[in-house]
């Protein structure tokens, strides 16, 4: 063992890191030093995933399901995999719903007229076409929402919650309009889930519960939220006017896009590299999720550009419709149901394609001494960390039913500032950042594929 990757193995042993026990020895991972390098460089020595991205975003914009946008992308992505010379591309056919926000506004109307800035939330049903004008209630948690049920009839609540991390804070916008309309309010605003910015707006899906009317919801700015809240601890009566057009129109035609590098040695064991190509319908959709589209497709893009053919197909998936509805992830699941048990790894990126630290896993203990074996490739780029819970929403359907290994890219950057905003656009990601992304996911992507036993194994 003291032959292989000396200088990590004392590293690991110096700071107490678990040595791995597997199969899968350092004397086998050492055959990876010289692809890795080779992949890191490719990957590096170009801005091509950048350029890549900023001719998706640039051209297409936001492409939100349902949205011409989306279909046109769905048409390039299939062009420029085929150009790439991958394998069996195609499209897989995904029925999806079609919401449209259309005009919306939200104003002060007392004690004095102003606007708030405002998005609102997606999947939201509108207000009748000369608004909602309501008394606002405030309140800071759901449980002060239920501390003040007996005052939440026939008012807009306004949820003011500060962002913590985006798992904790999520479910006040998702939750948050049927746990108001429950006490009989007639809509909700909520905080956006993000933390103090540049007074935008975040949008992002509100789920109705099934035992509760459905009330509109909209997302407002943290310093409108800040605003309204302390006028309401001064003792104002503060009265809200929000008007939405936003409706549902009949489900459309979508599609998952897939390219594959068919393996050399086992075609039918799979490793799936991917990420969303659908988006909020406002900003560019870059780190949202263009950029993991662009940085996974990398992967299988490098190797064929390089001859590295692994033992293993590895599939790329761009799936549709993540953001308000998950259908492509569900298609996929069904679609491909019987090929799940040999599925030997997923991979999304969904988290932004900022500066690599390296990726969060689920799956075996013997898996994950595997990966992070692996991820010692990757030390000489920063992205060498293997955390504890890898998924994403397109991978977790199939990694449940298929008991399959999931793995997320996970970045150091500004993701949440401008995540469901109109700021989600490409200048926001570094270049070389992009790059480094895009070698770590070939990196792991090539060796999880190519390794002589199967991941866990
Ligand atoms: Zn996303």
């Amino acid at each position: 063992m003291t032959r292989a990757l000396p200088g990590a193995l004392a590293l690991a042993l110096l700071a107490g890191v678990p040595l791995p026990l597997t199969a899968q020895s350092p004397d086998t991972l050492d055959e990876y030093r010289a692809p890795a390098e080779r992949l890191i460089d490719a990957a590096t020595s170009d801005h091509f995933a950048w350029r890549r991205l900023a001719e998706l975003t640039d051209t297409f914009g936001h492409r939100l399901s349902g949205s011409p946008q989306l279909e046109g992308a769905i048409r390039w992505a299939v062009a420029e995999m085929t150009r790439d010379g991958l394998e069996n591309v195609r499209t897989e056919k995904v029925m999806v719903p079609k919401w449209v926000r259309g005009r919306e506004s939200a104003e002060i109307v007392s004690p004095a007229r102003r606007d708030l800035v405002m998005l609102g939330l997606g999947n939201s049903v509108g207000t009748p076409p000369e608004g909602i004008e309501a008394e606002l209630l405030v309140v800071r948690s759901f449980a002060e929402l239920e501390t003040k049920a007996e005052h939440v009839r026939g008012r807009i609540v306004l949820f003011n919650v500060p962002f913590t991390h985006y798992g904790a804070t999520y479910g006040i916008r998702a939750d948050g309009p049927s746990r108001a309309a429950r006490h009989g309010a007639v809509a909700a605003l909520v905080r956006s889930v993000a933390p103090p910015g540049l007074r935008l707006p975040h949008t992002g899906a509100l789920v109705y519960a099934e035992d509760a009317p459905q009330i509109p919801g909209a997302a407002i700015p943290t310093e409108d939220a800040d605003r309204l809240q302390r006028m309401a601890n001064r003792g104002s009566r503060i009265v809200v006017r929000l008007t939405m057009e936003a409706h549902f129109e009949a489900d459309v035609e979508s599609a998952n896009v897939i390219g594959e590098l068919v393996g050399r040695e086992k075609p039918d064991e799979i490793v799936v590299v991917g990420g969303h190509l659908d988006s909020w319908d406002v900003g560019d959709g870059a780190s949202d999720d263009g950029g993991g589209c662009v940085v996974t497709w990398e992967a299988l893009r490098l190797m064929k550009k390089l001859g590295l053919r692994p033992r293993r197909t590895v599939r790329v998936v761009l799936w549709t419709n993540e953001e308000n509805g998950l259908r492509g992830a569900l298609a996929y699941r069904d679609a491909h149901r019987a090929e799940l048990a040999r599925h030997v790894l997923m991979l999304e990126s969904d988290g932004g394609v900022f500066r690599p630290v390296g990726f969060g896993f689920t799956g075996s203990a013997p898996a994950r001494q595997t990966v992070q074996s692996i991820a010692r490739l990757l030390r000489g780029i920063g992205a060498d960390w293997i955390g504890p819970v890898g998924g994403g929403a397109d991978i977790e359907p199939s990694m449940e039913v298929g008991n399959i290994p999931g793995m997320s890219l996970e970045v150091r950057g500004d993701y949440f500032h401008i995540h469901h905003t109109i700021a989600d656009t490409v200048d926001k990601i570094d270049p070389a950042d992009m790059a480094a992304s895009a070698a770590a996911v070939a990196v792991m992507t090539y060796v999880v594929a190519d390794l002589p036993q199967r991941l866990g194994e």
